[in-house]
């Protein structure tokens, strides 16, 4: 028997032996999207230009070593007195083939504002990324905080006014709270303690791989076929030190990584789903919005020591004591 023969046969006999009707199916690989919010940096403390530049040049470098076209959702807002670096950031991410859309210029909360106002805040945070991008159009849109609407109504009206714009709302499937770690991460690099900023990397990536197993657990429990997932990560320094590692173990997981374009192309992407008062990602929205079957209980959160450590990081990097 040759190789490829052999092949054919043991995975003809696991697909047999675990889900038949997913051996038929085009959808049978498993395909992940790589998203970033908060292009060109997650905005929670101050960064320097010259950290800004060493992040997301070290970010690209990372996709462009796996090969991945990435999609960046930008809050032109956290660089508005500093257009031309704006512009040289965004330039790179499309140079680079990655995808630019949009995340509203002041990283509003749709919870707190009039539709209007926000509608606004989408157009004004367009313009720069809009120069860069050229004749392309932006087509994709991430809420920030997943703030979809509070109610059903006002979840309508806000996917009714993205369409006028041109625009796609692009869920996430998996996160892992990047932003809690990254703060003492950076807060102890900052002020040169290498050894306590690794503890916080380590993990960080422990952390990573919970959640990864934890989301598939559940996608496994809530589709008969597997679905393309959609990875939520931050623009920060953290990530740019650990992007390598994440996408090293989503590929030995059997993932391969496609646009968001065409994950988004998956019917269950267009299914929608009912209001949460809070921001959350769609495994949980499908999951209440149809058969209940998951214990969200036991979605593994960050300990309660990396989330002090997260406050009181905030606090001392605003304050610049570092
Ligand atoms: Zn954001």
């Amino acid at each position: 028997m040759s190789i490829l023969k052999m092949m054919t046969a043991s995975i003809a006999v696991y697909a047999c032996t675990t889900m038949t009707s997913v051996s038929a199916s085009p959808q049978y690989q498993k395909k992940i999207s790589i998203t970033f919010d908060d292009v060109p940096i997650h905005g929670e403390f101050a960064v320097s230009a010259e950290s800004l530049k060493q992040i997301n040049d070290k970010l690209l470098a990372i996709l462009k070593k796996h090969n991945i076209k990435a999609t960046g959702f930008v809050n032109e807002g956290h660089l508005k007195n500093n257009p031309e670096l704006l512009t040289s950031l965004l330039s790179a991410w499309k140079k680079q083939g990655h995808t630019l859309g949009n995340h509203t210029f002041s990283h509003l909360s749709y919870h707190q504002t009039d539709l209007n106002t926000y509608l606004a805040d989408i157009q004004k945070g367009a313009a720069t990324t809009q120069n860069v991008l050229g004749e392309q159009t932006q087509r994709f849109f991430r809420p920030p905080y997943l703030h979809t609407g509070a109610t059903n109504k006002a979840q309508h009206t806000l996917y009714h006014g993205l369409k006028k714009l041109g625009l796609t709302l692009a869920p996430v499937t998996m996160e892992n709270a990047d932003y809690v770690f990254d703060a003492p991460y950076t807060a102890k690099l900052r002020n040169k303690h290498v050894s306590a900023a690794e503890f916080y990397q380590q993990q960080y990536l422990a952390f990573t791989e919970t959640r990864l197993d934890f989301y598939e657990n559940v996608s496994t429990k809530l589709f008969a076929e597997p679905i393309p997932h959609i990875v939520m990560l931050h623009v920060n320094q953290l990530n740019a030190d650990s992007l390598d590692s994440i996408l090293t173990s989503l590929q030995s997981r059997g993932y391969q990584f496609q646009s968001l374009e065409s994950t988004l192309q998956n019917p269950i992407y267009s299914q929608p789903t009912q209001a949460f008062k809070f921001g959350i990602h769609w495994l949980f929205r499908w999951d209440k919005s149809q058969d209940n079957k998951v214990n969200w209980a036991t979605e593994p959160e960050p300990s309660s020591d990396v989330f002090n450590a997260h406050q009181q990081a905030i606090i001392t990097l605003n304050k610049g004591k570092l």
